[in-house]
């Protein structure tokens, strides 16, 4: 049963109140012993709420590419068209150096504050891995307080982005005019998640290097592995700032929607984040475990100091330590 605040606090989510969804997202994000015991009762009532399934749309790019102004123009478009638009993002910089890239700059200044969009800033600590999951719990709060579109926004350096994608279930890749270059290396693998590739700043004198960046673009799409068996990523330019094209982004977003509804492909997606998910959860309190038994810290240590020395192999020193930790379980 849940206690006197999780309670409040699920009925203020449930109602679509958008501090109650703060404070339960900052519940989420605490890594204090309580609060963890009181998200995850908040997170097992939100699962619960019965509403149509989510739109869950991860996006990314180099920082400059124009993320937020993307954000901010198709979120207050999609809010005049009567949806409820949630903003959260995952950014590796923050978790690293305590520094965000995403959340240093006033950001979103119209959809921050628009009726009908709740707009997360970066959580500025915790590891990439505890940042994700709880990312993945704040969509779930999100959706429990009637948010139909939820976008991840992540800043294109590489790391997050897979972790995205394995919560979201349709990946969007900002790029600008000129970035070809891009297409090499790290962003290729970024690009071979997307099922939609936008060519923003599409307008003025950029408008001629977009065109030939779309080109570039599906050409090296064409010589990538499907993703999908039901969706072909597809490349639209677009322009943030004037809002040009921005309808036929989103109607791609829908049509890709159609077609993973109709192949019963969405379904799939979604039981198999969830299991994937429960394992990591797994693996993630296991080792929370076995760092807090004095038993196991102790020998760790010890090992440790042989493995830097070179005189116990890695492989022997770890075996040593999950058998300490199981012994007195077995
Ligand atoms: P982010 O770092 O990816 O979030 O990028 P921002 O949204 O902060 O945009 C970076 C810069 O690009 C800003 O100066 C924006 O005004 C500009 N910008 C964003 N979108 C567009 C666009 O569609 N066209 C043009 N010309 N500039 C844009």
């Amino acid at each position: 049963m849940a206690t006197a605040t999780v309670q409040t606090l699920f009925e203020g989510i449930r109602r679509g109140d958008r501090a109650s969804l703060a404070r339960g997202i900052t519940l989420v994000e605490s890594t204090r012993a309580d609060h963890r015991q009181q998200a995850r009762e908040l997170v097992a009532a939100c699962v619960g709420v019965e509403r149509p399934r989510s739109l869950r749309i991860g996006l990314t790019g180099t920082p400059g590419v124009g993320k937020s102004t993307f954000i901010e123009t198709l979120g207050m478009m999609l809010i005049r068209k009567g949806h409820r638009v949630s903003v959260l993002a995952v950014d590796p910089s923050s978790a690293r150096s305590g520094g965000s890239i995403l959340g240093d700059k006033t950001r979103m200044q119209e959809l921050s504050v628009a009726e009908g969009a709740y707009v997360r800033p970066s959580p500025s600590r915790g590891t990439l891995g505890g940042v994700a999951r709880n990312t993945l719990d704040s969509i779930i709060l999100a959706e429990a307080s009637g948010y139909d579109v939820c976008l991840v926004e992540t800043v294109g350096v590489g790391q997050s982005e897979t972790m995205v994608a394995d919560m979201v279930d349709m990946f969007v890749l900002l790029m600008q005019p000129g970035s070809g270059d891009e297409l090499q290396g790290v962003k290729r693998g970024i690009m071979e998640l997307a099922d939609l590739v936008v060519v923003n700043k599409a307008d003025g004198p950029l408008e001629l290097a977009a065109k030939l960046t779309r080109t570039e673009v599906l050409n090296a799409l064409h010589l990538m592995l499907p993703r999908r068996p039901s969706w072909t990523p597809k490349v639209v330019r677009a322009s943030a700032t004037t809002g040009h094209n921005l309808d036929r982004v989103w109607s791609t977003v829908l049509r890709f929607f159609d077609e993973l509804r109709a192949s019963g492909e969405w379904d799939k997606l979604r039981a198999e984040q969830q299991r994937k998910w429960m394992w990591r959860e797994v693996s993630h309190l296991l080792l929370a475990a076995l760092d807090r038994d004095p038993a196991v810290r102790a020998c760790a240590r010890s090992l440790e100091a042989g493995v830097l020395g070179g005189t116990v192999a890695p492989s022997a020193a770890a075996e040593q330590i999950v058998d300490r930790f199981l012994v007195p379980r077995r």
